[in-house]
């Protein structure tokens, strides 16, 4: 490992020094609350104890690109808007079936890796036309100080933002980073602790859904997707477990995405999702009484559609590559029969 310089490094917030003589910090960002002796770097790998101090080392590592928000799985947030999105660096859990191995376990300085200052993203973004900024793909809340940081300056410059995230992390930097979101997307990896720990290796389920509540309790628009397959352990009891405490404890206008897995990392001899076991799915879902149910990753299928739940009109059509608003108010009421469809548009 090279000798790490504090000069391009950022210092992390949300942590205790819980040992003085010894200079050992914990990190409070996430439930794993690593403790840390000097030179130790946490199970993320972004966040390293220098001398009693903890720093990140990932702040402004990002990759970026600009896609139609529908590529983010997020159908209720600016239908069919272009978004400019960041992915940055590492994670707190370690999937199985991650579709971005590459960009775990990296000090993205090692790497070539493009560095970007807060107000230069949020400048890239406002050039670009988007009117979305997003951060997701990576987890954005390992890189906590440069996503909260980028987030308030777009939000300055008019832009709404867009998160997506595993939801394992503590409250009080949850509740801080929400002030500067719009809407929020969350995948969902289990429904028990036992999934969390044999494919993912880290999360508790207790711990992510006190998170979503957090939230959607601060009114923010949310998107939950849950990835169906055996191997996982998701299919239609998980799915119907998933529901009913989306529409218990959350909304039954909340948007639940079924995805197809497409397997790659350590699962990826593994056979893709089947359609049948898809649909099953949403068929328990739908069973349940949620409102708005897609299936993922499975193009030109019909339930990745947006109907009325009231009268039950096509309103938004999503074809494998692009996205016709059809009936939908600006307002995000149904033009047929001006049922609220949770949507926003501006
Ligand atoms: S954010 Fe990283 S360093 Fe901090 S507790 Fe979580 S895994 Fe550990």
């Amino acid at each position: 490992m090279k000798p790490m310089s504090q000069s391009t490094m950022h210092e992390a917030e949300y942590y205790e020094i819980i040992d003085e003589s010894n200079k050992v910090a914990q990190c409070q960002l996430c439930p794993i609350r690593c403790t840390l002796l000097v030179g130790e770097r946490g199970k993320c790998f972004s966040r390293v104890n220098i001398e009693g101090k903890l720093y990140s080392l990932t702040y402004g590592y990002t990759d970026m690109k600009i896609d139609m928000i529908e590529k983010q799985h997020v159908y209720h947030f600016f239908p069919n808007s272009r978004v400019q999105t960041f992915s940055t660096f590492n994670c707190n859990l370690d999937c199985d079936y991650c579709s971005m191995p590459e960009k775990l376990g990296v000090d993205p300085s090692e790497v070539g890796a493009k560095k970007l200052a807060p107000d230069q993203a949020a400048m890239f973004s406002m050039a670009s036309g988007s009117k979305v900024i997003a951060f997701g793909e990576a987890e954005p809340l390992i890189s906590f100080e440069w996503v909260r940081d980028t987030a308030k300056l777009a939000q300055q410059r008019n832009l709404k933002v867009l998160l997506r995230t595993n939801a394992y992390f503590c409250e009080e930097p949850v509740s801080e980073i929400l002030e500067f979101v719009d809407a929020v997307t969350i995948d969902i990896k289990s429904l028990s602790d036992s999934g969390y720990q044999e494919k993912c290796h880290a999360g508790t389920i207790n711990d992510i859904k006190k998170t979503i509540k957090l939230i959607h309790e601060k009114g923010k628009l949310i998107e939950l997707n849950l990835a169906i397959h055996e191997a996982l352990g998701n299919t239609e009891e998980e799915t119907r477990e998933l529901a009913t405490w989306i529409k218990e404890e959350l909304s039954p206008s909340v948007p639940l995405h079924l995805a197809r897995l497409i397997p790659s990392h350590r699962l990826k001899e593994l056979q893709p999702t089947s359609t049948e076991l898809l649909e099953k799915c949403y068929e328990v879902a739908k069973d349940v009484g949620l409102e708005f149910i897609y299936l993922d990753n499975v193009p030109d299928h019909e339930a990745t559609n947006t109907y009325c739940p009231n009268c039950k009109e096509l309103l938004i059509h999503r074809g494998a590559s692009d996205t016709e608003v059809r009936r939908v108010s600006l307002q995000g009421n149904c033009n047929k029969c001006e049922t609220n469809l949770n949507i926003v548009f501006k």
